[in-house]
Parts: C-alpha cells; structure tokens; sequence
C-alpha cells in the first residue's frame, strides 16, 4: 500500500506538470473519408467491401519484410508424427528410439528452415535472403494428457511404402484414414518402412521418398538401414510441407514464382558438365542440398497460411488467438500493409508514423489500435477483426497539445468483433 500511494504522488504531480493525452475510443467523428483513388482491379470486378485489394492475392506481398520482422508474426504448423511397424514389430525402431527420432526430424527441419541459404539459380543472381519466419510444433490431442503427438503403430497391412511398381501404395489414403489423430487441425506426417520385399529385389528402383497428399504426409524409406538419419528425413519433411502449403516444383514448369528458374534437376554439381552451374540447392527441387526458400515460396506460404478461406489456416498454431503484451507493434514510419495479418498484441501509430491496411488484419481480444496525436492510420478497403469468435477492443485516438490521431477511409474498410463501437 507505501508503494501505491507513492506511485499515485508522482502519478499527481506528472500529471500538474505536462499537459495531458486525451485518450478515447475512435467515433465516427474522427473518421475522414478520402477518395478512392486506386485504380480498380480485383479480378476486373469492383472489390466487395472490406475485400482488400488485389495486393492481398499476391505471394511477394507475404514475403517477411526483413526491417520490420514483427509485422510478420511467426507462423506454427502444428504437427503429429506416425512412425508404422510391422505387428511383430521388426520393421521400425523401438518406440523410444522413434520419439527421439521423430523430434530429431523437427529440429533438423527447423534448422534448415532457421540458416535459409542464398538461392544458388539463377547463376549470380542476388535474390534476398528473407527468413522463412515458419517453424513446427509437435500436437497432442489435447484431452489426453499422455500424448506427445508422437504415435507407433503396428500394422501388417498398413506399415510400409512402395513408391513403384504394381504395388504402389504411396499415393493411397488407407493408412492416414486409419491411423491419422486430429486430421482437420494438425498436419499428420506417416513414416513408412520401404517394404521388405522391395529391398531385397535387385530390380527395385524406388528409393526414400515422400507425397504430400491434402491433410497428410507420407514419407518412405529404409529407415533401419541408416540411410534415413533426420538430417536426410528432413528434406523429404520440408518439401511435402512446402505442397502442402500451395508450392509446387520449380524445375520443369512455371511454379507461379519467378525467383525459382526451370533447370535441369540437377542431384549435385557434379552429376553431368551443365550441372556444374545449373545445379538448384532450392527445397521444392530434388537436389542434395534442399537448403534455399525463395521469397516468393515464403510468400506463397504465408499467404496460404493467412487465409481464413484455406483450410490448410487450421494446421496452423492460432497464436493470434492470445494476446501478449510483448508482441506490441510501433509504427514509427511510413508504412503499408499490402498482406492478410494475424496480429498478437496492440498496434500503436507513433506520432510521424503513418500505416496503411489494405487487407484482412485480425487482433486477439484485449487488444487495441492507438493512434497517437501526429500519427495517421488509413484504412484501405480492408477488414479489422478476430478470428477467434472473440471481440478486439477497437481503435483508440488519442490528443494532445490540439493535434490528434488521424483515421482515414478509403472504399469501405470494415471493423468487426469490437468492444467499443463507433
Ligand atoms: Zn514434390
């Protein structure tokens, strides 16, 4: 109680001294509608209200702007393993080898992701280097408290892989609809044994690989070989993830990324004399490297990511959902925001500062948009909401010394889900 009481003295004699910010909810007197200059272009129709703009569609408007890596909250792609066994369990590794196993893959994925390398196509480009700004979080079921999110199996039918021949199974559903735990909400990846009778022929040629096939991944190989350690496994993880969220292979046809050149599919830099210099070390290739994201992949991730009307949103980790005081984004500069965003903390426009929305943002309840007394925030088209079912608390201007917050519209922005309506 001391300290309350001295914390409430200097609060008084502050306040005697400097005259005061005016704080209040924003009401519709302190919007300004400005005139919709931007040329129309929404797939040649008017957009609707609170749409976006085309902006919102395209992957380089996701790419992490790296001076400003808090505007782009780091996604979680929430994950469960299978590791699949024979019934006399000789196929795979004893269950406490495989959790190790299964949570070596995810740090030795993560690490690729975490050091992202410099495109090596085309030759001597200088195409940035930008933080994938992804990562992977292993799920269990949340009711039942002795879950890892790592599962075992025991399943003669179901255990194995064959990539070629009559047999193929790699492209079948069966043991994902069997096995798979919590498929609307978490990305199931299946590690399958190749199948013992394909090992032994001397005319198999199906070697470890993987698909990514909707809600799930397979990925086969002769694990108890050795020739799957993690650091392997993970490229085969990362490149059917990166399907999974909308990227396609670059070497033979337009992937829709212009960062990521068709090439000859090289396996390394030594495989034939044009491999020399046109060998791709990018992950949706198949190479021995698989260590480079180009920015438009991590665009195209992202926006897949952000995208209420993807289901592929609900394997992602709803960090917007939960508000954190240590995610408070400053806007001191000149700013627009030309993505989809799922913000985690308040947004505050710093006097000079000056942001503009041109998409969907969302805001975790408690949170709030201040714009401080020489800040600017213009709404472009765009929607402000939770995605939780909650309500956000709004948007807060503030005055001081006759000079306020501005808000601007422009079309017919939208403001959803707040506690404190204009
Ligand atoms: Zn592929």
């Amino acid at each position: 109680m001391k300290n309350c009481g001295f914390i409430l003295l200097v609060f008084a004699i502050f306040n005697s001294c400097n005259p005061s910010v005016n704080k209040r909810f924003c009401t519709v007197d302190d919007i300004q509608r400005i005139a919709d200059d931007i040329p129309v272009s929404y797939e040649n129709r008017p957009p609707k209200d609170g749409e976006g703009r085309a902006c919102c569609k395209d992957p380089l408007s996701y790419v992490p702007d790296t001076a400003y890596l808090d505007h782009t909250p780091m996604r979680y792609i929430k994950i469960n393993f299978h590791l699949m066994n024979s019934a006399d369990s000789s196929q795979f590794f004893d269950e406490q080898k495989s959790r190790k196993y299964a949570k070596s893959l995810i740090w030795e994925a993560e690490k690729r992701i975490r050091n992202n390398k410099q495109m090596n196509l085309p030759p001597r480009n200088n195409t940035p280097v930008v933080p994938p700004r992804y990562r992977y979080k292993l799920t269990p079921r949340p009711d039942s408290p002795d879950d890892d999110g790592i599962y075992c199996h025991y399943n003669d039918e179901l255990y194995y892989y064959i990539n070629k021949g009559k047999d193929r199974n790699n492209h079948k559903r069966d043991v994902i609809n069997d096995c798979g735990i919590q498929l609307d909400t978490v990305l199931n990846a299946f590690l399958l044994p190749i199948h013992p009778d394909s090992l032994k022929s001397k005319t198999y040629k199906g070697k470890d690989a993987g698909i990514a096939l909707g809600n799930a991944i397979k990925v086969g190989g002769h694990f108890l070989g050795g020739r799957m350690e993690p650091w392997i496994a993970q490229k085969y993880f990362n490149h059917e993830v990166g399907h999974i969220f909308g990227l396609n292979h670059t070497w033979r046809y337009n992937d829709g990324c212009e960062d990521t050149p068709k090439n000859p599919n090289c396996w390394n830099n030594k495989q034939s004399p044009e491999c020399d210099s046109l060998y791709s070390n990018n992950f949706m290739d198949y190479n021995a490297y698989q260590n480079s994201w180009s920015p438009c992949q991590i665009g195209k991730m992202h926006r897949t990511m952000s995208n209420p009307k993807n289901r592929k949103r609900k394997m992602v980790e709803p960090t917007w959902c939960t508000f954190r005081e240590d995610r408070h984004i400053y806007i001191q500069d000149s700013i627009h925001w030309k993505s989809m965003k799922d913000l985690e903390g308040h947004l505050t426009i710093e006097p000079g500062g000056i942001l503009k929305i041109s998409c969907r943002v969302s805001f975790p309840k408690g949170a709030k948009i201040i714009v401080k007394a020489g800040g600017k925030l213009i709404l472009d088209n765009c929607t402000l909401h939770n995605d939780c079912g909650e309500n956000w608390e709004g948007i807060e201007v503030q005055e001081f010394k006759n000079k306020r917050g501005e808000i601007l519209f422009l079309g017919e922005p939208k403001i959803k889900n707040i506690e404190h309506p204009f």
